[in-house]
């Protein structure tokens, strides 16, 4: 070991193979931390030129989260790692409680036993608001949950903040409004809206990937939604994740509200995905009555006043410039995978 390496901070990024794992180890990398991360399944050592310590286990195995732990040695640890889509969430809900609720205690037992300096991020959510009837939503906002992944994050929240009074630990959330980027896997609604908008500018009217009801996403040429008149507050994961590392590196550990204060509704994402390719969307979307959900995060609109303020965060990358990217990298991501004969003439 060289002098240097005691001075080099080291970072723990759980959920690494993740959408936001991808940006914040780029921008840890960045800064010179040595990045230690986690996933389950095996990954290609060789992404972020081969610079990331990888340990591959399930976060939900106690001896595997206790030797990661050890074997690591952060000074900073992003639990990032999540049972992360709510529709999800009802299907494997034991699941959901263990490792989006009881692993995030876990790790703080671990801080508190065994190493009191080290920080920690929990990446928290809008979710556990539920349906809020704020206009905006802040850190003194009521809890509400209304799905097993929303329960599960603000018992992870809430015991954070507990852990944080109780012994005087830094341990920070983010209560993170939605978040997209090209890197957004394809079982959520903006990467689909943006996979569909991509293949129907290609000429297009079927995609090989399947949608939650094994579907084509673009099926006969339509893209099935279900309510299309939900309202979020849609940011960019680059932006999310160095709000993330200023939390981190804030010298008094707190919740913050991370999102832009401005919302969009999904027909508003269509309109301007589908715009990229000069199309109507109106032509190609159809709402499905069966992927209407029951529960749902009608409104989401997050005040980030806190995070502005005290760490001069905000974001960059506006609305429109975010889905302009998602249906460009889905154009090339299509370009490389279709064979000419799958476009119409
Ligand atoms: P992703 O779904 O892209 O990444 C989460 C990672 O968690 C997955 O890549 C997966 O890694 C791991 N994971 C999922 N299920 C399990 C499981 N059953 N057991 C163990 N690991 C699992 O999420 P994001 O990167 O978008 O989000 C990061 C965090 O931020 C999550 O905690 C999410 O809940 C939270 N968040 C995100 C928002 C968003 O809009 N993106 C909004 C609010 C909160 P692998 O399969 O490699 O093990």
């Amino acid at each position: 070991m060289t002098s240097k390496d005691h001075l080099t901070k080291r970072a723990l990024v759980t959920g690494g193979a993740g959408q936001d794992g991808w940006y914040l180890m780029e921008l840890l990398l960045a800064r010179g931390y040595h990045v230690f991360a986690q996933s389950r399944r095996p990954v290609d050592l060789s992404l972020h030129g081969g610079q990331v310590d990888w340990a591959i286990g399930d976060l939900t195995d106690e001896v595997f989260l206790n030797d990661l732990l050890s074997i690591s040695r952060p000074d900073e640890i992003y639990n990032l790692a999540a049972v992360s889509r709510p529709a999800l969430s009802w299907d494997i809900p034991m699941e959901t409680a263990l490792l989006n609720g009881l692993v995030p205690q876990r790790i703080c037992e671990f801080i508190r036993h065994e190493s009191r300096v080290t920080r920690l991020f929990q990446a928290s959510s809008s979710e556990i608001y539920g349906d809020s009837s704020d206009q905006l939503q802040d850190e003194q906002t009521r809890t509400n949950p209304k799905s097993p992944y929303g329960i599960s994050k603000a018992y992870a929240h809430q015991v954070i903040a507990a852990y944080r009074q109780q012994y005087g630990l830094h341990l920070s959330t983010g209560i993170l409004f939605n978040h997209e980027s090209p890197r957004r896997p394809l079982g959520f609604v903006s990467q689909k809206i943006a996979h569909a908008a991509a293949a129907a500018s290609l000429g297009l009217t079927e995609t090989r990937e399947l949608d939650e009801r094994g579907r084509p996403i673009l099926y006969g040429g339509k893209l099935y939604l279900g309510d299309i008149n939900v309202r979020r507050d849609f940011g960019f994961a680059g932006d999310f994740v160095e709000a993330m590392h200023r939390i981190v590196q804030s010298a008094t550990a707190s919740d913050f509200v991370v999102g832009t204060g401005h919302t969009h509704s999904i027909a508003e994402f269509c309109e301007l995905a589908f715009k990229v390719g000069g199309l109507d969307w109106k032509r190609f979307v159809e709402v499905d009555p069966l992927l209407l959900r029951k529960v749902d995060s009608h409104f989401t609109r997050a005040n980030s006043s806190k995070l502005q303020s005290e760490l001069g965060w905000s974001p960059k990358i506006g609305f429109s410039a975010l889905v302009n990217m998602m249906v460009e990298e889905r154009i090339k991501v299509l370009k490389h995978t279709i064979a000419p004969t799958d476009t119409e003439d």
